[in-house]
C-alpha cells in the first residue's frame, strides 16, 4: 500500500478528499482521523482474508473466546505500531500540519466492559493475534459502553456513552451472515420416526448481525477477528405491535450492563447473555458443517472458551444445535460439548456467582432450560451414585436448586477445563470455594494467571521508557517479554538509573500538566505519585487508602514539623450506579481532596487528585507517571488483579496485600522489592470462619483511627450532614468487613517505609528497573502461550 513517507502522504490526501468531500483544508481532525483509520482498515483487508483462508485451508484447530465484555481502549496508534507504520504515519502527518496524538484524541475508547474481565479479554486478543494463533473473539457490539463518570460537587454523576457517535471505522457490517435468536414462546415434543423431537413454538425471534473488527498482530501476517454482534428485528416475526418489537429488540445490544461483579436480575441481562451464546454458538457450528461435514469430531478442531460465567448458556445451546438440529443422541452430545468448552473462573465473591431465578430463565429460554433441567438431573444422578445418601452434598452441587439455575455449576459440569487466574486464586476455588467440585473433577482444574499485552501497557503507553529499553537490550523483549530481564544488566549503572529516573520525572510532568488542564490543581512532578486506579469496590479498599490520608492531614495540622515525604495521591475509579457504599467513597475521596487541597498550611506536602473517568486510554497516561503502585485489596478477595502488572511494567513499585497476583510479583521481585503488609488470606478466612476480630477494638486502641474515623461523622468536613454515616456504620456498626481497621497499622507503617525509601533515589531506580526486568512474565503472550498449550492445544500457524 504505501512502503516510505511521500506515498503515505499522496495516498492519505487522496483518500481524505475522497471520503470528506473536502479539501484539505477545509477538514477537520475528525475528518482526518475517519480517513486515517479506513485506510488502515482497508490496508489489513487482504492479510484478513488470507489469514481465515489458512485457518480454513489447514484445517487447524480453532479457538472461540466468548466474553460479555471487551475494554479495547482505541485501536489507531496501537495498530499502526503493530503494521510497523507508526513513524511513516507520524512523521507524514506531521509534514501536513497533522499531529498524530491530536488525532487520536478524535477516537472514542471503545469500552465494552467494566474493568479487568473485560480488558482481559482484549489483552488476550492481542496476544493470539500477535503469536500467530488462531483465536477469535466474540462479544455483543453495546451501542454504549459503560457509562461515562463526571464528577459533580465530589460526587459521581453517569452519562451515556458514545463511541458509535461518529461510526467505527475499524468495524466492518456482514448483515448477510446475521443468524435467528429465539426466545419464549413454547416447546412441543413429539414422537416422529421413533424418536422425540422438539419444536420451539411461537418463538419471538431476534436477528444478530456480525460487525467484524480485525485484530491485528504485533508485525504479523495474521489478522484476527473480533466479532460483535449487533440486535437488529427479524423481518419474519409476525408481531402486533411492530414499534415495541423492534424497541425490545433493539435494546438487547443497546447498553453494557455497568455492574462490576453484582447481579441485578435483569431479564434483559439473561436475554444478552443468551443472544451472545446462540449467535456465537450457530456461527461457529454452521462454519464447522460447511468445512468438515459433520459435526461428530468438533471437539479436536475447535475450542469455545467461555470468559466468566455470563456466556455458560453456550454449553446448552451447543447440545440443543446438536441433539434437535443434527440428531445426535444426547451422551454423544455431551461428549463432544464437554470436550469443546472451557471455562475460566474469576471471582470467589459469593456474591457475584451468577445465579439466575427459574421464573426468569424458564420463559424466556424454554428449550434452553429443559436441556439444563436434563444435564442437572443426570449430574445429580451420578453425584447419588457416588455419594448415596449424601443429600447435602447434591443439595450443594446441583445446577438446580433452590429456585435457580447456578451458573458457575453447570460451567464446572459442562466443561473439561476450569481455570482460574491466579496461584491463590486457583488455590481457594479448589480447598475452599469449589472444593466439592475439585474433589469430583481434580483434572478439569488449573491455573492461568492472567497477563497484560505489554505491548499497549509499555511499548505504546510509555514511549520514553520503551525507548531506553530498546536502546540498551534491543528490539526483541517486544516479540518476548521475557527478554526485559536482560535490563539487570543495568542495576548498578547510575547513568541508566539516572536516565529512567528522568523519563519517569517526564512522564509526570506530562500528568501534572494533564491534571492541572482537568482539575485547575497543580502538582509538582518531585513528590511521589501514589495511584490507586481501579473499579471502586469496597473489597478494594479505596477507604484504607483514604483514611490514611486523613491520618497524614491530622499529623501534620497537629505537628507542622512532621516530615513526610511530599506525595500525591491520585485515585481514578467508577463505582456501579446502583452501588450505594462505593458512592459514597467517592464522594469522600473527593472531600478529602477538597479540604487537604486547599488547606495552605499543607502546602505540597499532600495533594489528593480524584481523575474522573478511569478508562483505557486514561490508565495508558497514568501508567507510565507513577511510583507507587496501591494494590491493597482485603486479602483472598482479588481474584488476579491486572493493573498490578501494568504499574509493575512501568516500574511502579507495589505497595500490596498477600492477594492475587501481588503474590508471584513478590516471588519474583524479591521481598525487597515490593512493599507488603496486612493479614494474609488464610487469615482473613480464619476470621471469617471463626470470628475472633472486633473493629471497635482497633478503634479504641489506635488514636489515629479513632480521629480519622470520628471526623466522618463529627462535622470535620464542612457542609457534608450524615455523608459519611454508612462509612463510620460499616467500619464499627457493621464490624468491618473488610478488615480496613485491622490493616491500618501495618499499612500506615509500611508507607512511612515508602516514604523513606524514596528519598534514596539511586536505590529507588534500582528497584523499579528490577520490576520492570521481572515483569515479563506478566505479558499475555506467556499467558495465552498457556492457554494454547495447556487447554486448547492450538498451535501457531
Ligand atoms: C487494567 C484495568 C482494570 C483492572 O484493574 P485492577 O486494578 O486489576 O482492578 C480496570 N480498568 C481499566 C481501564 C484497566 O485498564
Amino acid at each position: 500500500m504505501f512502503s516510505n513517507k511521500d506515498e503515505f502522504k499522496q495516498i492519505f490526501l487522496k483518500r481524505l478528499e475522497m471520503s470528506s468531500g473536502k479539501s484539505f483544508s477545509e477538514c477537520s481532525l475528525q475528518d482526518n482521523y475517519q480517513a486515517l483509520g479506513s485506510m488502515v482498515r482497508e490496508f489489513v483487508s487482504n492479510d484478513w482474508i488470507m489469514t481465515n483462508e489458512r485457518y480454513m485451508k489447514g484445517k487447524q484447530k480453532q479457538v472461540y473466546y466468548l466474553s460479555i465484555e471487551y475494554l479495547l481502549g482505541k485501536l489507531l496508534r496501537q495498530n499502526l505500531i503493530n503494521l510497523g507504520i507508526e513513524d511513516i504515519v507520524e512523521s507524514g502527518l506531521m509534514d501536513l500540519g497533522i499531529c498524530l496524538s491530536d488525532m487520536e484524541e478524535m477516537e472514542a475508547d471503545a469500552g465494552l466492559g467494566n474493568g479487568g474481565l473485560g480488558r482481559l479479554a482484549a489483552c488476550f486478543l492481542d496476544s493470539l493475534a500477535s503469536l500467530h494463533l488462531p483465536g477469535h473473539g466474540y462479544g455483543i457490539r453495546y451501542k454504549h459502553g459503560l457509562f461515562e463518570q463526571k464528577i459533580v460537587d465530589g460526587y459521581q454523576v453517569e452519562l451515556p456513552e458514545q463511541w458509535l457517535r461518529n461510526g467505527n471505522v475499524w468495524e466492518v457490517n456482514k448483515s448477510d451472515l446475521a443468524v435467528s435468536i429465539s426466545f419464549w414462546g413454547k416447546v412441543e415434543t413429539r414422537m416422529e420416526n421413533g424418536r422425540l423431537v422438539f419444536h420451539h413454538l411461537n418463538a419471538e425471534t431476534v436477528n444478530a448481525v456480525p460487525y467484524d473488527l480485525p485484530v491485528i498482530g504485533y508485525m504479523s501476517k495474521t489478522v484476527n477477528t473480533l466479532r460483535l454482534w449487533n440486535a437488529e428485528p427479524s423481518q419474519f416475526s409476525p408481531h402486533k405491535d411492530i414499534l415495541k418489537y423492534k424497541r425490545e429488540t433493539e435494546s438487547i445490544s443497546e447498553i453494557l450492563y455497568p455492574d462490576d461483579s453484582h447481579d441485578e436480575g435483569k431479564i434483559l441481562r439473561l436475554k444478552q447473555q443468551y443472544f451472545l451464546v446462540s449467535a456465537s454458538i450457530q456461527t461457529i457450528l454452521k462454519n464447522y458443517r460447511k468445512l468438515y461435514g459433520s459435526l461428530h469430531s468438533l471437539h479436536e478442531h475447535v475450542c469455545i472458551h467461555i470468559n466468566d460465567t455470563h456466556p455458560v448458556l453456550a454449553i446448552p445451546e451447543m447440545m440443543r444445535i446438536l441433539i434437535d438440529e443434527d440428531g445426535f443422541d444426547w451422551d454423544e452430545a455431551w461428549f463432544i460439548t464437554t470436550n469443546t468448552i472451557s471455562y475460566t473462573n474469576h471471582t470467589t465473591l459469593s456474591e457475584a456467582l451468577e445465579k439466575w431465578p427459574l421464573r426468569i430463565f424458564r420463559p424466556l429460554l424454554p428449550r434452553i432450560y429443559m436441556i439444563v433441567e436434563e444435564i442437572n438431573r443426570r449430574f445429580c444422578e451420578e453425584l447419588w451414585n457416588r455419594f448415596p445418601g449424601d443429600w447435602e452434598r447434591i443439595a450443594k452441587q446441583a445446577i438446580i436448586a433452590d429456585e435457580y439455575v447456578k451458573m458457575a455449576h453447570l460451567a464446572i459440569v459442562g466443561s473439561y477445563s476450569v481455570n482460574g487466574v491466579a496461584k491463590l486464586h486457583t488455590e481457594i476455588l479448589k480447598s475452599r470455594e469449589m472444593n466439592l467440585f475439585y474433589q469430583l473433577f481434580p483434572n478439569k482444574f488449573n491455573n492461568k494467571t492472567n497477563g497484560i499485552a505489554h505491548r499497549r501497557w509499555l511499548l505504546k503507553a510509555n514511549p520514553k521508557l520503551s525507548a531506553l529499553i530498546t536502546d540498551s537490550i534491543g528490539t526483541s523483549w517486544i516479540h518476548s517479554a521475557s527478554e526485559l530481564s536482560g535490563l539487570l544488566r543495568y542495576q548498578n549503572d547510575s547513568s541508566f538509573l539516572e536516565q529512567m529516573a528522568k523519563i519517569k520525572t517526564e512522564n509526570k510532568q506530562i500528568l501534572a500538566d494533564f491534571i492541572y488542564e482537568k482539575t485547575s490543581i497543580a502538582v509538582d512532578s518531585n513528590s511521589i505519585f501514589d495511584v490507586q486506579v481501579k473499579r471502586l469496590h469496597a473489597y478494594k479498599r479505596q477507604l484504607l487508602n483514604v483514611l490514611h490520608i486523613m491520618y497524614l492531614y491530622n499529623r501534620i495540622k497537629e505537628d507542622s514539623s512532621f516530615e513526610c515525604a511530599p506525595r500525591v495521591f491520585i485515585f481514578g475509579a467508577k463505582a456501579s450506579p446502583g452501588y450505594y457504599y462505593a458512592k459514597k467513597i467517592i464522594k469522600l475521596i473527593n472531600t478529602v481532596a477538597d479540604k487537604v487541597n486547599q488547606d495552605l498550611q499543607i502546602a505540597d506536602r499532600i495533594k489528593v487528585i480524584f481523575l474522573e473517568n478511569y478508562r483505557v486510554s486514561l490508565a495508558e497516561k497514568i501508567f507510565p507517571a507513577s511510583d507507587v503502585s496501591e494494590q491493597i485489596s482485603t486479602a483472598s478477595k482479588e481474584a488476579s488483579g491486572t493493573g498490578n502488572m501494568k504499574f509493575m511494567i512501568n516500574g511502579a513499585l507495589t505497595v500490596g496485600t498477600l492477594d492475587g497476583a501481588n503474590i508471584e510479583i513478590r516471588e519474583l521481585v524479591g521481598d525487597a522489592n515490593i512493599f507488603t503488609f496486612g493479614l494474609s488470606a488464610s487469615e482473613v478466612l480464619h476470621y471469617q470462619q471463626h470470628g475472633g476480630y472486633q473493629s471497635i477494638e482497633y478503634y479504641h486502641h489506635d488514636s489515629r483511627i479513632r480521629q480519622a474515623v470520628d471526623q466522618l461523622v463529627n462535622g470535620f468536613f464542612p457542609g457534608v450532614q450524615n455523608e459519611f454515616e454508612p462509612i463510620f456504620d460499616s467500619l464499627l456498626g457493621e464490624n468491618d468487613q473488610y478488615y480496613v481497621l485491622k490493616d491500618f497499622a501495618s499499612y500506615a507503617g509500611i508507607q512511612e517505609i515508602i516514604g523513606e525509601s524514596y528519598k534514596k533515589q539511586q536505590q529507588w531506580q534500582k528497584m523499579s528497573l528490577n520490576n520492570i526486568a521481572h515483569a515479563g512474565y506478566f505479558s499475555s503472550d506467556r499467558t495465552i502461550k498457556e492457554y494454547a498449550d495447556e487447554i486448547w492445544g492450538i498451535k501457531p500457524v
